[in-house]
C-alpha cells in the first residue's frame, strides 16, 4: 500500500510566495502520486500562523481549486515553531509520514523524493541537512557555526545545519505529541525522541519572494530558547563562577590585610572601583540567566495551549493531478 504523505507548511504573511510554492508542491506531489511513490490522498497542509495579509484567503482559494491543499488557521500569530507543531499535530492522525518545510521555497522541493526513500528504507525521522551555507550572509554563517558549537558544549543534542526541514513518521509524531513543553525548540526535541533516523543533504536557496519573518531579535530569542530549554549548564556555570570569585575575594582579603599590616595604605581607588563594577556586572548577568530559567518555569506551569485552531479546511476528495497548475498566476 502506498503511504500517505502530508507536507506541513507554516505561513506567516507569505502572500507573495505562496502561489509559486503551491504550484511547485502540487507539481511535486502530483508527480510522486502518479509514479506510485506516495498515496494519491497525500496533502499539502498550509498552516496560517495568524497572518495579517491575504495568506488565508489564498489558502482558501487553493483549497477550493484543488483538494490537495488543506488549510489550518491559527487564531493568533504564535510563531514558527508553534505553527509547525499545530500542523504536525493535525497531520498526525491522518498520515503515515509528514514533512515540514518553510513556505518560502528555501528548502529544496526536490529533496522530498529522497526523504520518502529514506522513510521507505526504515527511517522514522529524516533530517534535511544543508550541504552548504553559501546562501547565508557571513554574519549568519559564523554566528550559526558558533551557536552549534556552544550547544554541543552545553550538552544539547542537535543535528548541525539542520533547520526544520524534516520528515517524521506517524510513530515519531505520536512521540512528539507527548512532549508538553510550551517553550518549543523542535530541533532540540526531535533528536530526544530517538527511533531510527537518517539525514538527507540539500541545497538551501535564497527566499523566493517576500521578506524573512525572523529579524535578529526573534532569532536571538530563538537561540536563547534553544539553550535554556535543554541545558541547565548555564546555571551550574553561575555556581562555578560564584565559587571562583569567592576564592579570589578571599585571596584579595588576605592581600589587603597584609598591606594594611605592613603599613602600605595604598589609595586603591582604581582597584576598588574596578572590582565594584566587575562584580556588579557579573551579579547582574547571573541574575539575568537565573531569571531566564525562572521565566521558563513560570510559563511552563501555566500550561497554556500552544496554539488555538480557528478553522480547518480539509477535503476527502482525491486531488486531481492534472490540475496541479490550478494555483498559477491567474488565481492570485
Ligand atoms: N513563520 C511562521 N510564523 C512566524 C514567523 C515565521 O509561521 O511568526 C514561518 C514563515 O512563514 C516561513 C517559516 O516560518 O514559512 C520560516 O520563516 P522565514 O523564512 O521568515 O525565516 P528565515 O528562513 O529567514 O530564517
Ligand atoms: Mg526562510
Amino acid at each position: 500500500m502506498q503511504e500517505l504523505l502530508y507536507l506541513v507548511i507554516p505561513c506567516y504573511n507569505e502572500q507573495e510566495v505562496l502561489p509559486e510554492t503551491a504550484r511547485r508542491l502540487a507539481q511535486k506531489l502530483g508527480g510522486m502520486a502518479a509514479a506510485g511513490t506516495i498515496s494519491p490522498h497525500s496533502r499539502v497542509l498550509l498552516v496560517d500562523d495568524g497572518s495579517r495579509d491575504g495568506t488565508w484567503q489564498l489558502i482558501q482559494q487553493l483549497h477550493r481549486q484543488n483538494p490537495l491543499f488543506s488549510g489550518l488557521k491559527l487564531a493568533h500569530n504564535r510563531g514558527h515553531q508553534n505553527a509547525l507543531l499545530a500542523g504536525l499535530m493535525a497531520a498526525k492522525d491522518r498520515c503515515d509520514m509528514a514533512i515540514s518545510m518553510d513556505a518560502d521555497l528555501q528548502d529544496d522541493v526536490d529533496a522530498i523524493d529522497r526523504f520518502v526513500a529514506e522513510y521507505q528504507a526504515g527511517s522514522d525521522i529524516v533530517y534535511g541537512v544543508r550541504s552548504s551555507r553559501a546562501s547565508d550572509t557571513p554574519f549568519k554563517r559564523n554566528t550559526a557555526r558558533a551557536y552549534y558549537r556552544v550547544l554541543g558544549w552545553l550538552g544539547v543534542e542537535i543535528v548541525p545545519d539542520h533547520a526544520d526541514y524534516r520528515l517524521m513518521s506517524r510513530r515519531a509524531l505520536e512521540a512528539l505529541s507527548q512532549y508538553g513543553e510550551v517553550n518549543l525548540f523542535l530541533r532540540g526535541i526531535v533528536p530526544l525522541i530517538g527511533l531510527r533516523s537518517s539525514a538527507v543533504a540539500y541545497e538551501r536557496h535564497e527566499r523566493f519572494a517576500g521578506q524573512s519573518k525572523y529579524p535578529l531579535k526573534k532569532m536571538l530569542a530563538f537561540a536563547i530558547d534553544g539553550i535554556t530549554s535543554f541545558s541547565v549548564k548555564p546555571i551550574r556555570l553561575i555556581t562555578a563562577l560564584g565559587v571562583v570569585i569567592f576564592g579570589a575575594s578571599l585571596l584579595c582579603l588576605g592581600w589587603l590585610l597584609l598591606t594594611k599590616l605592613f603599613g602600605y595604605t595604598v589609595d586603591g581607588w582604581t582597584t576598588l572601583m574596578g572590582s565594584i563594577w566587575a562584580l556588579g556586572g557579573i551579579q547582574l548577568l547571573c541574575l539575568g540567566i537565573l531569571g531566564e530559567y525562572i521565566g521558563k518555569i513560570y510559563q511552563e506551569t501555566k500550561r497554556r495551549p500552544r496554539f488555538l485552531v480557528e478553522e480547518f479546511l480539509q477535503s476527502g476528495d482525491i486531488p486531481n493531478i492534472e490540475e496541479d497548475a490550478a494555483c498559477s498566476k491567474e488565481d492570485q
